[in-house]
């Protein structure tokens, strides 16, 4: 995996240069390595080259690899990317340091009580399906702005953000233009948006993370 800590270095160095096209300063971009799929093995030297923002789909996949790694590690940061059910919300808020994937009212809810009940509560993230694609996990775009807050007023939950993955295929440009819209819309200060094959338009667009799998930790298998 010595592969991977060399990708690291270069997508680092991609990400400085394309906040310094941006015109912002270095170091505000928030590198999340997609570790899904891959093992302890595989992550721990990519821990050891200097990255602390790891991203997961799955919370099971997740429990299986980082409370160990986060032991190691406690500076970790562990961001939940994948769809959350709401009975394994407790599961969620017990690992997770932010939860990217808030979508709905009932896993809103959930969280809320989850969080009371364990005294922890991660940083949370409106996910919005910012392509209207039926397929697709995420408050519609025209709903986004409503949801954020009644997220606050109803769940008192405190969203810092907004992610979005824009359909496959297409120009991503202007989803993340819109997302960075909405963002500001619901008074939020985080922008999740950009992956392996996009970061640098994410960047120019005003992403404040960007989550970087592949380019890093190489191919997944088929189907995850
Ligand atoms: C897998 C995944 C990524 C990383 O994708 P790559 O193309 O491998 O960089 C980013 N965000 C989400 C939500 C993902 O599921």
């Amino acid at each position: 995996m010595a592969q991977a800590v060399q990708r690291l270095k270069i997508i680092q160095a991609r990400i400085s240069e394309a906040e310094r096209k941006h015109g912002g300063g270095e170091g505000q971009v928030t590198l999340v390595a997609v570790s899904k799929t891959f093992s302890i093995e595989d992550i721990r030297p990519v821990i050891a080259a200097g990255a602390r923002v790891f991203g997961e789909n799955r919370v099971q996949e997740a429990q299986s690899k980082w409370p160990a790694l986060k032991r190691e590690f406690p500076d970790i940061e562990l961001h939940l990317l994948g769809p959350l059910q709401s009975n394994k919300a407790g599961e969620a808020v017990a690992l997770f340091d932010v939860i990217e994937t808030v979508d709905r009212e009932k896993i809103a809810a959930a969280i809320a009580r989850e969080s009371q009940r364990l005294g922890r509560i991660p940083r949370l993230y409106v996910q919005v399906n910012i392509g209207e694609e039926p397929q697709k996990a995420g408050i519609v775009p025209g709903e986004a702005v409503a949801f954020v807050a009644r997220c606050r007023s109803v769940h008192r939950l405190a969203i810092e953000g907004l992610m979005c993955i824009p359909p496959a295929g297409a120009d991503p440009e202007p989803f993340f233009r819109h997302l960075a819209d909405l963002a500001r819309a619901s008074g939020v200060n985080e922008v999740s948006m950009g992956m392996s094959g996009d970061f640098e338009i994410a960047i120019f667009n005003g992403a404040s993370s960007v989550r970087v799998g592949s380019a890093i930790f190489g191919k997944r298998p088929a189907k995850v």
